[in-house]
């Protein structure tokens, strides 16, 4: 794409001195004004979009920093990302955005070491494994490949491979099927419990029981029918994605890409705000009206860039938006907190479990869902860390199956900060086989998300389908974010950048 250059927007999306909205609808002699609600990485890139597109734009974030999921804390006088740290690299979209960003020879690939997988037993070092290659979101490629066997077992291993005979017809065609559903039904629960759900678990903090195949592995089903078997699927699926690491990041965290966003928007005069927890969505004749605690902003076009629950909120009053199904709002995603350890350990250089680990959920003796050895993931970390210095992040927020979801069955995402640390280190300890206590810590932090991770229950893909048609009806609105996109960065970046520009032609300002 031809580099666009951002042009200085006047501040219109501004309330007045006194507080409510700049009046009346879009200036004929003035650019378009557009307001995007949230500014996380899809309500930032929205509005580079858009104000690329010449429009003045305001961003409202309601926390008290821009970027979401995506931000930076400093532990022990290192900076490390405080939510995401990597991007897929199935899709160009987060290497290109980043080019455009100038951030492009700052692009990393992790250490070739990869991650490891805890399984359940009573020696744990023996029921740990180097994480099977060549699947996707834990579906192996080829059951009878030994490390299958050895994660599962000779006769399950078997009773997995079955998946190559039997009939692909009804699970092809069925949408609104579980992802635990499909792969018991293909490949028998071994593989579900043991390989699948702790990868599903690390990123959507759900039982694969209730989440939507189509929405976690859009286009499995449908390969499942061309294919013929599970296994080809997941084979024929990862052969599509670029070849080598399916992750990267950038020298010195993915919080850089919120910044870079946030200054590309600034310096082109768009109007940044946090601390505005947008309420209300009006369409007035000539104009949109958003508000937000008596204050209020006029727009030609608005952005909502939420979590889920806060858009259907804003949404469900608004007339002349065709009626949202009853179940259009998503629940609220699950609670997770991360907690950072910082440590003088040289026992870690040895890096005994790769770049981290993912643990399945039936491992009794530990509490964390997943663990990253930071500094053997990412050597500009290392180096910063120096020599002996290691960067733990452990991630807290198990998996819930269907019958626990209204439960706190997952009680250790909510332990206190002190409590969760003492767990970290035990959990460590376990987890890497090296003795990892209070005196190695030369800092640590607890960071806490509360609905980030949006929920993809079954029936996830036809919600999306339903908002996006009823939004799609009202002119000059849009809504983007990960609860329609899917989770991550890959998917949000493409998805915004696609609906922004579909709101500018709308415009008609392309
Ligand atoms: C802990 C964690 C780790 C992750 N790790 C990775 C990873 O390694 N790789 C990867 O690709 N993805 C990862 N993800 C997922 C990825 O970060 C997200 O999919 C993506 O950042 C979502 O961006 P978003 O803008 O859609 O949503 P968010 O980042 O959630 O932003 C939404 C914003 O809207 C604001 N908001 C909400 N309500 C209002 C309101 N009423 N008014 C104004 N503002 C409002 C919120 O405060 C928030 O800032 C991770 C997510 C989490 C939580």
């Amino acid at each position: 794409m031809a580099p666009r250059s951002l042009r200085p927007g006047r501040d219109g999306g501004a309330p007045d001195a006194a507080g409510t909205a700049a009046t009346g609808g879009a200036d004929p002699a003035g650019p378009r004004r557009a307001v995007v609600v949230g500014g996380g990485i899809s309500g930032l890139l929205a509005a580079r979009e858009l104000a690329l597109g010449g429009l003045a734009v305001t961003v409202l974030e309601a926390g008290t920093r821009f970027g979401g999921s995506v931000g930076t804390h400093r532990v022990a006088g290192l900076d490390l990302d405080s939510g995401a740290e990597s991007f897929a690299t199935r899709s160009p979209a987060v290497a290109a955005l980043l080019e455009e960003l100038g951030l492009a020879a700052d692009i990393v690939q992790p250490a070739a070491a990869g991650a490891w997988l805890q399984l359940p037993g009573e020696d744990l070092a023996a029921a740990a494994q180097p994480m099977p290659a060549g699947g996707i979101v834990g579906i192996p490629a080829d059951p009878s490949a030994p490390e299958i066997v050895r994660a599962i077992g000779r006769d399950l291993a078997a009773r997995a491979a079955l998946d190559r005979v039997l009939p692909a017809g009804a699970a092809a065609r069925r949408p609104g099927m579980s992802l635990g559903e499909l792969v018991r039904t293909r490949m028998g629960e071994q593989v579900l419990r043991r390989l699948v759900s702790p990868v599903v678990s690390g990123v959507y903090s759900a039982d694969p029981d209730v989440l939507d195949v189509d929405s976690v592995a859009p286009g499995l089903r449908e390969a499942l029918g061309r294919e013929g078997s599970l296994a080809a699927a997941a084979a024929s699926l990862r052969s599509a994605a670029p070849a080598g690491s399916t992750v990267a990041s950038l020298r010195g965290g993915m919080g850089r890409l919120s910044r870079a966003l946030e200054d590309q928007l600034r310096s082109a005069g768009a109007v940044l705000e946090t601390g505005i927890r947008v309420d209300s969505l009006v369409r007035t004749e000539q104009s949109w009206e958003v508000g937000a605690e008596g204050r209020r902003w006029s727009a030609d076009a608005v952005v909502l860039a939420t979590d889920g629950p806060t858009a259907v909120d804003l949404l469900s009053p608004l007339p002349g938006l065709p009626a949202l199904p009853d179940d259009a709002r998503p629940a609220p995603g699950p609670g997770v907190a991360l907690v950072t350890l910082v440590l003088d350990q040289p026992a870690l250089d040895a890096a005994p479990r790769g770049t981290g680990m993912l643990v399945a959920r039936e491992v009794e003796q530990v509490a964390a869902k997943a663990l990253t050895h930071a500094t053997a993931k990412w050597q500009w970390l290392a180096d910063e860390a120096g020599p002996g210095t290691h960067v733990l992040r452990l991630s807290y927020g198990r998996a819930l199956g269907p019958d626990d979801l209204a439960s706190s069955a997952d009680r250790a995402a909510f332990l206190p900060d002190d409590e969760l640390f003492a767990q970290a280190l035990a959990d460590a300890s376990a987890l890497l086989q090296v003795p990892v206590g209070a005196d190695d810590v030369v800092g640590w932090d607890v960071v806490r998300w509360t609905g980030a991770l949006p929920s993809a229950a079954v029936g996830h893909k036809a919600r999306v389908a339903a908002v996006r048609d009823a939004v799609g009806a009202v002119p000059g609105l849009e809504v983007v974010g990960a609860w329609l996109a899917g989770t991550g960065l890959a998917a949000v970046t493409a998805d915004t950048r696609r609906r922004a520009a579909g709101l500018l032609a709308q415009l008609g300002t392309i």
